[in-house]
């Protein structure tokens, strides 16, 4: 049996390709409502669906920002919200070139008999809630597996689980002309050396890739969103550089140069350090057959957040910072980013234990 051919065929290619555009990257403003509660919490503003909406309100407004964006994801409550002044969120992104996205998991949980182990949910109704977000401007959607690494994790029952979680998910996707993005993330959590972390995404992806084929995804019309390969969070800091050769070396012994693009999730790094090393990665002389660009949601948003506060009058501040930060993403996808000029808040650690989304 090949590869999906059904009617959506052409449109998962190029809605991949085109979020792959040298210059563009992903913004992924989708936190589950118990997650933006606590970015929230952390500026003292309360979630309730009027911030919530106000947030995303600011950052889809702002001005010199979704030049840089080739793609949100949504979270569900997101996709239906409108501006103040009544024009969907869908028309406000649609109308700057930016293609609305949406998280369709419903969480992790344990995995039992595992050392904390996790497996994703959100099978049920799945196909037609894909059906319900295409209809809705929907064109691509998100799945977060997640693993960790410890002296016996991840295990082979993980691996597994999660691979074959995500292909069943992609396919599915595809089948309602949702192009997927395969989430394996790696945790940072654990003192582990930066090659113990290559050596386990390249475990992984093999197996996430053997899945997606298993289950006849079509590669062209799919997205990797994977983990930088990095040190562990209780490990001294590796340099850009060296972050750039692991995880390009990782990528290129694990992923076909069929999928067209792979926009990494931010893991906790700062703002700052994010866009180094993707940077770093695009300045590399090496031969990588998929488009490297962001699909961050901490690295995109905590200036802004910071900015905000919550406050009108801080709006206008706040969508600088975020159009800054989406700036410098920018130049990293054509390696271009000089650096320097990085605020205090940017530099922060955005590290979260077992971070849930
Ligand atoms: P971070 O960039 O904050 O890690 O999150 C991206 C994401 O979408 C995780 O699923």
């Amino acid at each position: 049996m090949s590869a999906y051919v059904g009617k959506y065929a052409d449109e998962l290619v190029s809605t991949a390709k085109y979020i792959g555009t040298p210059g563009k990257g992903i913004l992924a403003a989708d936190e589950s409502t118990g997650t933006i509660g606590k970015r929230l919490a952390s500026i003292n503003v309360e979630n309730v669906e009027s911030n919530r909406r106000a947030l995303r309100e600011l950052l889809f407004t702002a001005p010199d920002a979704l030049q840089y964006l080739s793609g949100v994801i949504l979270f569900e409550e997101t996709l239906y919200q409108k501006t103040a002044s009544g024009k969907p969120f869908v028309e406000v992104l649609k109308e700057a070139g930016v293609i609305p996205g949406i998280k369709v998991d419903k969480g992790t949980v344990e995995l039992a008999g595992t050392k904390g182990e996790t497996t994703t949910q959100g099978f049920d109704g799945l196909a037609q809630r894909c059906r319900q977000y295409y209809d809705a401007g929907a064109r691509f959607a998100k799945w977060r597996a997640v693993l960790k690494i410890g002296e016996t994790e991840p295990s082979q029952l993980a691996i597994d689980e999660n691979a074959r979680g995500l292909a069943r998910y992609a396919i599915v996707c595809q089948e309602n002309g949702l192009a997927p993005i395969v989430e394996p993330e790696i945790l940072v959590d654990g003192p582990h050396s930066i090659e113990k972390c290559a050596a386990v995404t390249e475990v992984v992806l093999s197996a996430v890739y053997k899945a997606l084929n298993d289950h006849h995804v079509l590669l062209e019309g799919t997205l990797l969103k994977p983990n930088m390969v990095t040190p562990g969070s209780g490990a001294a800091k590796a340099s850009p550089t060296e972050i750039a050769f692991y995880t390009v070396r990782s990528l290129k012994r694990s992923v076909p140069p069929a999928v067209p693009t792979i926009c990494f999730l931010s893991g906790g790094q700062s703002e700052e350090e994010a866009t180094l090393n993707l940077d770093a990665m695009n300045k590399m002389d090496s031969c990588k057959p998929w488009s490297l660009t962001f699909s961050f949601g901490r690295a995109l948003q905590q200036s802004t957040l910071k900015a905000w506060a919550g406050k009108s009058e801080n709006v206008e501040a706040a969508q600088k910072a975020f159009a800054e930060r989406c700036k410098a993403n920018s130049e990293a996808t054509l390696g271009k980013y000089q650096g320097g000029g990085a605020s205090a808040d940017s530099m922060q650690s955005l590290h979260v234990k077992n971070y849930t989304y």
